[in-house]
Parts: C-alpha cells; structure tokens; sequence
C-alpha cells in the first residue's frame, strides 16, 4: 500500500492545541471559572426531555437566533450560530475565503484565525502589531491595500495579549476593507469585557461581521455554541455552505436558555474583571513582566527564567496555564486565566515557588 497523504497544506499543519492535563487548577483555555447560574441546568435537563429525538433538529436554528438577535437588537435573519464560534470562523472562510482568496491578520493574534485560513486553503498574509501590541495603522493600511484580502481579521479584546482596538481604528480598518472589496471580520470571543462592541457599526451595506462565543463569559464551553452577527446577504451566504441541521437540538435548547440569565453573566464578568485586578496587582511585586489586560486572561514573562521552565515547574504544581513561549513574537510569554480567588492564590503561590 501507498499510504494515501493528506494535501499539502494540511500536512505542514501542526494542530492547535493546549494539553489537556490532569489537574488540580486549570487556568490555560478562557473558560469562565464559574458554572452557569443555579436553575439552568434544571430548565436544560426539562426541556432536553422533550426533544422529538428521531427527528432532526430544527434546521434553520429560528428560536435560537432570534434570542441572540435580541441580545444585539437585530433580527434573527441577521444571526448565523454554529457549533462554537470556530466553526463559525470556518464557515465564513469556506464561503469567502479558498483558494486564490487570502485572509489578513495582525499578529500576534488568535493562532485560529491563520490555522483555519490555512486548512480551507486561504493564504494567509501576516501583518505586524507594535511592540506592545497595539494596531499599527500604516502597516494595516500597506496590508489591506497592498493584498487586498477577502477576509481582515481583527480579535478585540486580543487573544493572547489582552489590546482592545478602538472604534476609530475598527472604523479605519473597515473603510480600508470596502475599498478592496473585502470583509472585516471582528472576533469578540472576549466582547464583554470591552465597552465598545464592533456589532453597532453593522448596516445593510457594511462589509463587516462580529462573531461571539458561549464558551467564555457564558459558562458554556462544554456545549460548543457560536454566532456572528452580519448583514442578512452575508449570512444567507453562509447558510449555503455550512452542513445540514449542523446545530444539534440540546445545542440550540442550551443556548436559548441560557440567554434568560443576562443579568448573572453580567455580574460574572464584573466579579472576574475585579478578580483580574488583584492578580494583576500580585504579579506586580513578582519577576515578571506583565502586559495591561483588557479580558479574563493576562500574559506575562518571566525575567529571570525561561517561560516554558516556569510553566513546567507550575505543571508539576499540577496548575496549567498556556505556554506561548514559542510562539512567534511571544517568546518567553506565558498566558493565565483569571480564575476564581482560590484558583488564583494557588496560581500565585506556585509562581513564587517556581520564581524563586
Ligand atoms: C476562545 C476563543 C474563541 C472560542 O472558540 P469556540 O469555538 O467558540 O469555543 C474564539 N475566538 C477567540 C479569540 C477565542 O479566544
């Protein structure tokens, strides 16, 4: 036998992944560190025992993304939801991204936005942030105009590194992409941490998407739910390539609920944004650069050690965080979730151990 390969872009491609690790604090994905609010699971389990489980689930999602339209003050025709807010990245790539078609980020940014360009055989063109990690609006603009990409991704708050882009600068950037004919797409994975949000500058004849997850500030992870937000001719496009009743009815049932708990996940992110301040405020006496976090992570280096010694050295303290140490223009980074004021002691106490 020939043992068949896969295409080439696929084979030069290293999966993205953080180890799941048996441990005691896990602080290396974004999750929320708090379960949903009490009641929902109970209004999940009564309305999953209703479901007519030999019938495929409602296709078009309707309930679902009427509740999400309303969340955001438009129509469900305006709403595209997927099996997490990847799989909705995906889709937008299969529909306007391809071969011949390439998508633009400003790095360093969500390792996502290139991996999934590259699996849909999108070429990626890489623009540089500032040292601290800020837009450079210059290099948007020679990207933007010198490539003229299909789809420009922008991440606020950024993964890994915490930057909000401001609305003069998601402005720019949008003019920049209706000149060349492109998209803009917004991922607000971390959107309510920020007090601006890219969906009020979505209209009939914007080039622009905004995608959102239940994984992070909704206590939602485990159920793998997402939606962008876009002008109705984008998402009937979208609806056109992604597969058939995708989204199964316990997903579609859990992210309905969900939504009547606004108020409890508001108060989520106030706790963790307070929570964010004191480890900030921790580290701070510590031997490690840290950078100003606008979202439920920070990323910081070491002074004195390698990043990735320390993030063993915490491993076998059994606390995991995300070692980014190798990645490109992070070296020596390491990224920790804000998790609850327990979890945090006990990161920091093992970081002083390792440290010193
Ligand atoms: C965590 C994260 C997501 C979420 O992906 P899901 O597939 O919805 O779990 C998307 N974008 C960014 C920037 C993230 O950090």
């Amino acid at each position: 036998m020939i043992r068949p390969q896969p295409r080439d872009s696929v084979a030069l491609m290293e999966g993205y992944h953080s180890p799941q690790i048996d441990v005691d604090v896990r602080l290396n994905t974004n999750e929320s560190p708090e379960l949903p609010p009490s009641g929902f699971v109970e209004e999940v389990s009564a309305a999953i025992s209703k479901i007519e489980w030999h019938r495929y689930p409602q296709r078009s999602a309707t309930e679902l993304r009427t509740e999400i339209g309303k969340l955001h003050g438009v129509g469900h025709e305006q709403v595209f939801a997927a099996n997490g807010s990847n799989e909705v990245l995906q889709t937008l790539l299969l529909t306007y991204g391809g071969p011949g078609r390439s998508a633009a980020i400003f790095e360093p940014t969500y390792a996502l936005h290139s991996h999934l360009s590259r699996i849909t055989g999108t070429d990626v063109i890489e623009g540089e942030r500032t040292a601290d990690f800020f837009l450079d609006m210059d290099e948007v603009e020679r990207v933007i105009t010198g490539s003229r990409p299909a789809i420009t991704f922008l991440c606020s708050p950024n993964n890994p590194t915490g930057v909000v882009d401001t609305e003069d600068q998601i402005r720019r950037v949008l003019e920049l992409v209706s000149d060349v004919g492109g998209i803009l797409c917004v991922d607000e994975a971390y959107g309510q941490f920020a007090d601006f949000s890219a969906i009020d500058l979505i209209g009939p004849d914007v080039p622009l998407v905004v995608s959102r997850t239940y994984s992070k500030t909704w206590a939602m992870a485990a159920a793998r739910l997402g939606y962008l937000v876009a002008p109705g001719w984008i998402i009937a496009e979208l609806e056109k390539v992604v597969l058939p009743y995708h989204l199964d009815a316990m997903t579609q049932v859990a992210g309905t609920l969900a939504l009547r708990h606004l108020s409890a996940m508001n108060e989520r992110v106030d706790r963790l944004v307070e929570e964010r301040g004191r480890l900030m405020a921790e580290l701070a006496n510590l031997s490690v650069d840290v950078w100003p976090s606008a979202s439920n992570f920070v990323l910081f280096r070491p002074r004195e050690h390698e990043g990735v010694d320390v993030w063993q050295g915490l491993v076998d303290r059994s606390i995991l965080i995300r070692n980014c140490a190798s990645w490109p223009r992070l070296e020596g980074c390491l990224r920790v979730t804000i998790g609850t004021p327990d979890e945090d002691d006990r990161f920091l106490a093992a970081l002083m151990e390792v440290l010193a």
